[in-house]
């Protein structure tokens, strides 16, 4: 019982020092920086309870499948390097919902993922 704490309080952990969505296998090689005993099946055990638990939520990426995200964020996008494979978060949003769908369509939100090359894979400098 103890251990399963460590192992939870680890991969919360690993959520607070990186502010973006993580894989599982970010998760696992993050964690196990904290708590050797990690595995795979650890990690998808207590990612499940923290979801249940309503800490993180799952995104069905278009590319990179599950992902785990903390919740309680203001709305933000998405941004897939294609070099690192990381996914980072890009606060605000540019979309104007306004007129993005015809008339009769109700439009309750949206989601956007972005893709390109981040600034340390050698996208354009800051
Ligand atoms: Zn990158
Ligand atoms: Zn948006």
């Amino acid at each position: 019982m103890r251990r399963n704490t460590a192992q939870r309080m680890a991969i919360e952990k690993v959520f607070n020092q990186h502010e973006r969505p993580l894989g599982v296998d970010e998760v696992l090689s993050y964690g196990r920086h904290l708590v050797d005993s990690l595995n795979q099946a650890t990690v998808y055990r207590n990612l499940k309870i923290l979801v249940d638990e309503g800490l993180l939520k799952r995104i069905s990426h278009p590319s990179l499948g599950t992902l785990y995200e903390r919740t309680g964020k203001a709305h933000h996008h998405l941004f897939h390097c294609r070099e690192c494979n990381r996914v980072f978060e890009l606060s605000g949003c540019a979309l104007k919902e306004d007129g993005a769908a015809p008339g009769g369509f109700v439009l309750e939100g949206h989601e956007v993922f972005l893709f390109g090359v981040c600034p340390s894979c050698g996208g354009m400098p800051r």
